[in-house]
């Protein structure tokens, strides 16, 4: 048996996204920015998915900007954001993904922000308290929260967060990738002036994903170049990604109650097939299922010889899962995420994460190899 619990790290095209980009690739090959009809007819698709996304979430098209993905999406917002509102302080925690981390360090050391990490638990919660504290900061600050956490899953109340920002005149960033098209965003009620969006989360295609900037906030490009996404981001769009992101998340809101229930069934039972088969076995991050993103399950083994095998234990019985967030896979550095909720570095860690694709037999299949591992592990203690 394969199975692919590593869809947190991406996921599978849905056919039906598939069939829509092919549709693109075959029949729809002129440049959307030409004024004759083959470019017309590329730009009228471009605009009906930029109008799709825009109205599942609650916003205006003008707001959604598509970019190469998550990380182009979290260095615009941050980069220009800090840059052309002349902020000078910035807050993040140590468990927000490398694309928000790298690019708020980047800044740090180029001297242009005083950057903040608000306190998050053993669980990955953030310590909004301390958040308010940092937020009376004398300067205007710039805050890069995310939704969920792509390693523990733990959920963020970004409603609380945005509530927060807007009392101290704060600007907000939330990157949303592991959150949008698992959970309905209402972007006209939500307060946070970015948030993100990467296609290849959702069924949809890699290389391609939107920024929201909310229209009272004015940021000029990060890339500059032609006159594509209103000025703001040069270059000829990927149309057949864009296509297909529209689409899977057009999909996603449609299957959205019933693969919510299907996934946290599973993510459910897994939890309580591995407390009954495996001794010692725990879990990272929230496990609560409304504090919780349903999709991600991050399992804490026993401390044993084979630990750092795991991994390459199952990858041999044909279950993909990861060490850690995927963007640092094939390195040797640690989670930094489980590095900062001072998890036990002696215990190895796996994220096994679902989607609408997997079912219960592979779960089955799973536990029983990990308890397969975990004995062999045991003896050789
Ligand atoms: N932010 C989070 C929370 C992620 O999980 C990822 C991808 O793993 C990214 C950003 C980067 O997205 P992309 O792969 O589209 O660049």
């Amino acid at each position: 048996m394969r199975v692919y619990f590593d869809n947190a790290a991406t996921t599978p095209l849905d056919p039906q996204v598939l069939k829509a980009m092919y549709n693109v690739m075959e029949n729809h090959y002129g440049n959307p920015s030409s004024i004759h009809s083959h470019g017309r007819e590329v730009r009228t698709l471009v605009e009906k998915a930029r109008k799709t996304v825009a109205g599942l979430l609650h916003t205006s098209p003008a707001e959604i900007f598509f970019t190469s993905g998550g990380t182009e999406a979290d260095n615009m917002a941050i980069r220009c954001g800090i840059a052309d509102y002349g902020i000078k302080h910035a807050i993040t925690s140590k468990i927000e993904h490398h694309a928000v981390i790298h690019t708020l360090e980047a800044m740090e050391k180029a001297g242009v922000i005083q950057l903040s990490f608000v306190h998050t638990d053993e669980k990955g919660n953030i310590n909004t308290d301390h958040l308010e504290t940092l937020l009376q900061h004398p300067e205007r600050s710039f805050v890069s929260l995310m939704h969920a956490n792509n390693e523990l899953g733990t959920l963020n109340d970004i409603e609380l967060i945005g509530n927060l920002c807007e009392k101290y005149n704060a600007i907000f960033h939330c990157d949303t990738v592991q959150t949008v098209g698992h959970y309905k965003h209402d972007l006209s009620h939500l307060k946070l002036q970015f948030m993100v969006c990467s296609a290849h989360k959702l069924h949809g295609p890699k290389g391609v994903g939107f920024l929201h900037i909310n229209h009272r906030t004015k940021i000029k490009p990060m890339l500059y170049g032609g006159s594509q996404e209103r000025n703001m981001r040069g270059g000829t769009e990927n149309i057949y990604g864009i296509v297909g992101l529209a689409k899977a998340l057009e999909i996603a809101y449609t299957q959205m109650p019933e693969h919510h229930a299907h996934i946290q069934a599973l993510k459910s039972y897994m939890m309580e097939q591995l407390l009954a088969n495996v001794p010692g076995i725990g879990f990272n991050g929230v496990t609560d299922p409304d504090r919780s993103l349903y999709t991600v399950l991050n399992v804490s083994f026993p401390a044993m010889d084979m630990a750092d095998m795991l991994l390459f234990s199952l990858d041999i019985a044909g279950i993909s899962a990861s060490g850690g967030s995927a963007c640092s896979s094939g390195t040797d550095i640690g989670s930094h995420v489980l590095t900062a909720i001072g998890s036990d570095p002696n215990k190895s860690a796996v994220r096994f994460s679902f989607s609408k694709y997997n079912t219960k037999a592979e779960v089955d299949y799973t536990v029983a190899k990990i308890k397969e591992i975990c004995q062999v592990g045991n003896k050789v203690l």
